[in-house]
């Protein structure tokens, strides 16, 4: 693609251009934006390159050889680059009669291996990713085997604009995030969007009290003191946002629960017999995220955990992670994700505890996956700066992944706030501490929902499960009655009295994705019936409204 840029329009400077994960892109330095019309050039130009099977030519140069190359050709950003490099030599490809690259390499013999490839879009990129750097144009593409991968993929991207949360979260009345005078990354739930987000919270409590945690709730604001006896302070300091009160006194808009939960555990002695003490707080946190990297649900200022702080004797840690492990995936299946892939990161540069707390805590999440018997990746370097971690990412229809639990075994912030519990001898010993969030974010997992029934959610999770649709004004008191049996059954309901066709409210009632329309005529009040269209099958014939509402009753029942 880069040389084909560089035959079409030869003043333009190359940038970076790698492989990621469905494909590749290229940052081009040109004045004129590209146009669609632009790719569709390029893909002709790439075509002519690879129909004369040209060799990818290796070859290594001195680093200040290669300093002199790229700046003689006027390639500047090559040219920085080389400099950033600390090695002694570095590789170049050249094919055809005029382009060369720098790049690490390896690399495929010939332009003619490359077999069915698209070009997807432009974005702006500023070079390196620093704002004050100059904005370059990022062309995306992608390339494979063979045409029947390349459609499917194609399709499925596609498929995924159908999905996208950030079209129908507005569009279903759930949300929305773009309020210019809030700012940007704040979440407004709409009512619709409340109901389901009130739908997962109940259920979450209720499981939450099932499993042994205990709930409490913790301020919003906390002093900074606080935050630099956590350490967040100095390693987490640029993703908070600082205010102060009357008195002068610095406080923080907790961008984390577990300092909250903590001084829960201090307020008073604890013994052996009373662990583990299981914490648990839908616990609303605010991160500074740059504007750029803020995406719909995915990155938000302002958002909600099912956040649980577990404080166990050493000897219940593996147990407490196997029993998180299965708690996470009960919860991902009530909610019909049946594919995950599971990671488990080590420790980062920036950190702070002893390495053997580091080997004692990833071993033991290690350990407890490996008894599980799960399949999982090693992130280097990715852990928290005070413990490794274990993400289990949720894949969608679309097999797309989506961060959601997270399970941290931590040692440092028991020592840092001198955290004990009072052994068999009397002794004062220090608990461990394991942070845990099963779906997350719940913003996050609401998008991720969105996207998986591409809006049609399960009937249990549906703000409104069933419309209903009188025929004519005559009605409206059947209408009334049956609305009412429905909400003493908490089934949630609605009314489309608007003077419309019937065939344009039930379509209307399609494009709202509700599971159920009752239509309700003279017919169906003499006999106290209900006539129900089910979304996606169409007409079922007419029904005794107890009959209905049993039906529905058992089919929400066994979703729970
Ligand atoms: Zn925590």
């Amino acid at each position: 693609m880069a040389a084909a840029v560089k035959k079409l329009w030869p003043e333009t400077k190359l940038a970076i251009g790698p492989a990621i994960e469905d494909g590749f892109y290229y940052d081009f330095d040109k004045k004129e934006p590209f146009s669609n019309e632009d790719l569709l050039k390029i893909e002709q130009e790439m075509q002519k390159i690879i129909n004369k099977d040209e060799p990818f030519v290796r070859q290594e140069l001195g680093r200040d050889n290669a300093i002199g190359l790229f700046e003689k050709i006027k390639e500047d950003y090559k040219v920085e680059l080389i400099k950033d490099l600390a090695n002694e030599t570095v590789s170049i490809y050249k094919t055809g009669n005029d382009f060369l690259d720098l790049c690490r390499g390896p690399h495929i013999n010939s332009t003619g291996e490359i077999k069915f490839f698209k070009l997807l879009s432009v974005a702006g990129a500023y070079w390196h990713g620093i704002e004050t750097n100059p904005m370059l144009q990022r062309i995306y593409g992608t390339c494979f085997n063979t045409k029947k991968e390349l459609d499917e993929y194609l399709n499925s991207l596609e498929e995924a604009k159908l999905r996208d949360h950030r079209k129908l979260g507005p569009q279903l009345g759930l949300f929305d995030i773009y309020h210019e005078q809030a700012g940007a990354g704040l979440v407004f739930y709409h009512p619709k969007g409340a109901i389901l987000r009130t739908i997962i919270e109940d259920y979450e409590k209720k499981e939450h009290l099932k499993h042994g945690y205990q709930m409490v709730i913790t301020p919003h604001i906390m002093d900074v003191a606080l935050w630099k006896t956590s350490g967040h302070y100095d390693y987490y300091k640029e993703n908070m946002y600082f205010s102060s009160d009357e008195e002068g006194r610095v406080v923080v808009l907790k961008p984390m629960n577990c300092p909250g939960h903590i001084l829960i555990y201090k307020s008073k002695s604890r013994s052996y017999r009373e662990l583990p003490i299981r914490f648990f707080e839908l616990g609303t946190v605010y991160r500074r995220e740059k504007a750029g990297v803020l995406h719909g649900l995915l990155r938000v200022r302002g958002f909600t955990q099912d956040d649980a702080h577990i404080f166990c004797l050493p000897e219940q840690l593996r147990e407490e992670i196997k029993k998180i492990i299965d708690f996470v995936f009960e919860t991902m299946q009530v909610f019909g994700f049946q594919q995950w892939g599971i990671e488990l990161s080590t420790r980062p540069e920036k950190s702070i505890g002893s390495d053997e707390d580091w080997q004692k805590a990833t071993s033991a999440l290690e350990d407890a996956l490996k008894e599980k018997g799960l399949p999982y990746e090693i992130n280097q370097g990715d852990g928290a700066f005070y413990g490794p971690k274990i993400d289990i990412k949720l894949k969608d229809a679309l097999k797309r992944t989506w961060q959601c639990a997270t399970i941290q075994c931590d040692f440092a912030l028991p020592k840092r706030f001198d955290l004990a519990y009072v052994d068999a001898e009397g002794k004062e010993q220090q608990p461990i501490m394991l942070h845990r969030v099963l779906l997350g974010s719940l913003e996050r997992f609401i998008g991720a929902l969105i996207e998986q029934y591409k809006g049609e959610l399960p009937l249990w999770l549906s703000p409104v499960q069933v419309l209903l649709i009188p025929i004519k004004e005559s009605v409206a008191p059947y209408a009334q009655k049956v609305k009412e049996e429905l909400e003493k059954n908490q089934i949630r309901v609605d009314i489309d009295m608007r003077n419309e066709t019937l065939d344009k409210r039930v379509r209307n009632a399609e494009l709202n994705k509700i599971p159920y329309c009752l239509i309700l005529g003279d017919r169906e009040a003499k006999q106290g019936q209900v006539s129900v269209r089910k979304k996606g099958s169409g007409d079922q014939g007419a029904i005794a409204l107890d009959k209905f509402i049993q039906g529905l009753i058992n089919q929400i029942q066994q979703h729970k």
